[in-house]
């Protein structure tokens, strides 16, 4: 049994230098890859957003978001530099479904099915360390909804990438005031 697993939400290139590019995309993904190698022992989880080309959360079905993480693009894949610690087992999938939309990776599957939380479970993970993309929309929404199931859920403050920066720094507040740890 390992203490912790880091799930690491939407670390994918549309996200990073593609069409929702974040700010900080960049040095986060380092920082995430520098964690990894100090901590290499532990499980890593990986969100990954992975929307049909009709999804509804894009501008042309009404939603708020240019197109973004399509199947089958670059644009849905995983920065390369993180492609070393990817394990297929380990990858869940979110904003699969057309009519959707899907922030928390909490709910997603991986490729035989599986929720992010039964994983956990089978691991006996209790403690999750959380990185990634953006903050105050998947990286957030992924968090609350472990803490509400009962995981001890921290956040790597420098391992975060967001749309805005004020709505970073107020979504941080809110998280901690909810329970979370930022480390
Ligand atoms: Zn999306």
């Amino acid at each position: 049994m390992k203490d912790y697993a880091l799930i690491v939400v939407d670390m994918l290139y549309d996200f990073i230098d593609g069409s929702l590019a974040c700010q900080g995309a960049e040095e986060a993904v380092t920082a995430t890859v520098a964690h990894i190698g100090k901590h290499h022992d532990n499980p890593i989880l990986f969100i990954c957003d992975h929307h049909p080309a009709n999804h509804s959360s894009f501008a042309a079905q009404g939603g708020p978001w240019p197109p973004h993480c399509v199947q089958g693009t670059r644009g849905a894949q995983i920065h390369d530099a993180l492609i070393p610690f990817v394990d297929e087992d380990l990858c869940f999938y979110k904003g699969e479904n057309p009519e959707q939309e899907q922030y928390s990776g909490f709910e997603g599957k991986n490729s035989a099915g599986q929720s992010l939380a039964e994983v956990l479970q089978l691991m006996e993970i209790e403690k999750v360390l959380v990185c990634g993309i953006a903050t105050e929309y998947c990286v957030r929404n992924t968090s609350e909804d472990l803490l509400k199931a009962g995981f001890k859920v921290s956040v790597l403050k420098e391992c975060l990438a967001y749309v805005d920066g004020d709505g970073h720094k107020k979504a941080l507040e809110e998280m901690a005031s909810e329970g979370i740890r930022l480390i």
